[in-house]
This record gives C-alpha cells, sequence and structure tokens, in this order.
C-alpha cells in the first residue's frame, strides 16, 4: 500500500483502504530524534504526513532516520532530517523554512524539552539552570508557534494544527521539586491557550499535550537504579506503570488530524489516570504497548 494510504483485509474478506490521516499534510516535529519526538514521526508518516524532523543532535538525528529505513520503509523522499536548536530563533526559522518546498507546514509539534538534573526547589534551583531550562522548553515553544503561524500564512492555509509538549507536572504540585522544569511547562499551558484564542480564526488550532511520567530517557536516565526514587512516584501510578513514547504519539497524532477540528486550548492530558488519582490500586501493572522504535 502507498505510504498516503492504510489497506487491512476486513472481516468479509474485501481489501479496506482509506487515506492516511495525515495525507498530503506536512508536519515539522522538534525533538524527532529520540522518545514521543520519534515514535510520533512514525505514526505521521504511516498515515501519510510528510514530515521534518528536528533536533539539535545530528548523530541523534542520522540514527533516527537510519531506524526509520526498517520501520517504515516507504519514508524516502517523505521524511528530511534538520539541525536544529530550539532555543535560538534563527535556527528554528530556518529549520521550518525547510518545508517550503513542500508547501509550508499544517502540523507544527513543538516537542523538545530538558529536565535538568541541577534543577531544584526555590533555594539551590540556579539561574544558569532556571534560563537554560527556560530557554529551551519555553523561548523553544514560542518560536515553534511563532514560525508556524508564518509558514502557515506565507503558504496560503486555511487550517493548521499546533501541539506543544508541556507535562502532567503543569497541573499538580511535587514535593520532589524541579522548579525551572515545573514553571517551565506552566508557560507552555498558558502560552499556548492564549495562541488558540489569537488564532482561531484563521482556523490554526494550538493544543497542550500533558503527558505522565514516561518511559523515556529523559525520565529514565534520571531515576537511573535508584529504587526509593522510583518507588516514591511509582505508588501514585493507578496502573502501576510508566507510559510508553508510543501512547503520547497517538495522542499526538488525533490532535494533528482533521478528527480533532473542534479540539482547541486543550490541556491534553495523556498520563494513565494519575493526576486524577489519590489512592491507587494494587496488583500487578497491565502490560504497556510496545513502541515502534527499539
Ligand atoms: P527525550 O529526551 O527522549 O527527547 C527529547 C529530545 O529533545 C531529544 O532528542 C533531545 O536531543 C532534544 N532536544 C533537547 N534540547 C533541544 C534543543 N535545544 N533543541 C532541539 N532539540 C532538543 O524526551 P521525551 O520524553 O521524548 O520528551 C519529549 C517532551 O516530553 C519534552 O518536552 C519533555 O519535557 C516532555 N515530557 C516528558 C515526560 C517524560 O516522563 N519523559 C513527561 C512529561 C513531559
Amino acid at each position: 500500500m502507498a505510504s498516503n494510504g492504510t489497506s487491512n483485509v476486513s472481516a468479509t474478506g474485501f481489501e479496506v483502504t482509506r487515506p492516511g490521516r495525515l495525507a498530503a499534510k506536512t508536519a515539522f516535529i522538534t525533538g524527532a530524534a529520540g522518545g514521543i519526538g520519534l515514535e510520533t514521526t512514525v505514526l505521521f508518516l504511516r498515515e501519510g504526513a510528510s514530515v521534518i524532523m528536528s533536533d539539535i543532535s545530528r548523530p541523534a538525528l542520522d540514527a533516527a532516520l537510519a531506524k526509520l529505513s526498517s520501520i517504515v520503509p516507504s519514508h524516502p523522499g517523505q521524511v528530511k532530517i534538520v539541525e536544529c536548536d530550539v532555543s535560538k530563533e534563527a535556527s528554528v526559522e530556518a529549520a521550518i523554512a525547510a518545508a517550503d518546498e513542500w508547501g509550508g507546514v499544517d502540523i507544527v509539534f513543538n516537542n523538545a524539552g530538558i529536565m535538568h538534573a541541577l534543577d531544584a526547589d526555590a533555594v539551590d534551583t540556579t539561574d544558569k539552570i532556571w534560563d537554560l531550562t527556560h530557554n529551551i522548553n519555553v523561548k523553544g515553544v514560542w518560536y515553534g508557534c511563532k514560525h508556524a503561524v508564518l509558514s502557515m500564512r506565507k503558504h496560503g492555509k486555511t487550517k493548521g494544527s499546533v501541539i506543544n509538549t508541556a507535562s502532567f507536572v503543569a497541573l499538580m504540585g511535587a514535593a520532589t521539586p524541579q522548579l525551572a522544569y515545573t514553571a517551565s511547562k506552566g508557560a507552555v499551558l498558558a502560552m499556548t491557550r492564549e495562541l488558540a484564542m489569537v488564532h482561531a480564526r484563521e482556523n490554526i488550532r494550538f493544543n497542550s499535550l500533558c503527558p505522565g511520567p514516561l518511559n523515556t530517557p529523559l525520565l529514565q536516565d534520571w531515576l537511573g537504579d535508584d529504587l526509593p526514587k522510583r518507588h516514591r512516584r511509582e505508588v501514585h501510578f493507578p496502573s502501576g506503570r510508566f507510559g510508553e513514547a508510543v501512547e503520547q504519539a497517538q495522542a499526538v497524532l488525533f490532535l494533528a488530524s482533521d478528527e480533532s477540528s473542534f479540539v482547541n486550548a486543550a490541556d491534553f492530558v495523556v498520563d494513565g489516570g494519575l493526576s486524577k488519582a489519590y489512592v491507587t490500586a494494587e496488583g500487578p501493572a497491565p502490560p504497556a504497548p510496545k513502541n515502534n522504535v527499539v
């Protein structure tokens, strides 16, 4: 089946084909070399989008592209990699301009973010860590939103979808503080909500993704093999497990597609129920879905 369509065999034995959910759309993704960004790239490609993968790490982008060759074999010509530091506006502008030859962007997923090991509480967080975190997590999202709008206007788009990655920590307090990170994700929620109002009559939707704790390097490297540190968090997980990147990517796919045409300014929470939990159940965790990229 062509890359912009999906084929299945129905119960009656007839082949059912449908256009990809993102057919004819061009997407720009930051932090695309790993975790949520890479799983989202896989789903977007399978659903027919052309994808510009951007990341600060060129070696990681090269490695990600190599993996895609076996996961989505139909991708050549449908994907580009662009090195981009989201904390630098010129870098974001140039990376989004890579979509010009494909007619500009329809979807922008501002997903790159950091959680620094030295991020702490009000007393111990340094200016350096605060500024670094906000430059990437807040300014980076702002620049991505700004150049999404400019690209969509330049190319006369009649609709667009911007998804900004925030976090469940922007909705809940934790006595294990990472103050700069939490504040930065709160800023993403507020900024996204406001942009959704500003651009609603241009038919450009802005939604925030609020992931729960995930099985990606960003959190797992930080938790390491410190079992008490892990247990302090895991006891609050209703399902007893971390989320997988692919579970976020499925939500991003919905928000990117026209299926979510009336979803705007949402704090789209994908956290396995964590932010609604008081006392959690006991017993083994149900199995998690497998990521496409291992
Ligand atoms: P990840 O570390 O696997 O991926 C993040 C990617 O961003 C990396 O490929 C990294 O190279 C890239 N990046 C870092 N700084 C950059 C910069 N200045 N410019 C461009 N790219 C840069 O992490 P992930 O878990 O996939 O996280 C993606 C997003 O999800 C982040 O915004 C993160 O804060 C958010 N999030 C993660 C979790 C979690 O538990 N992992 C929970 C809530 C929210």
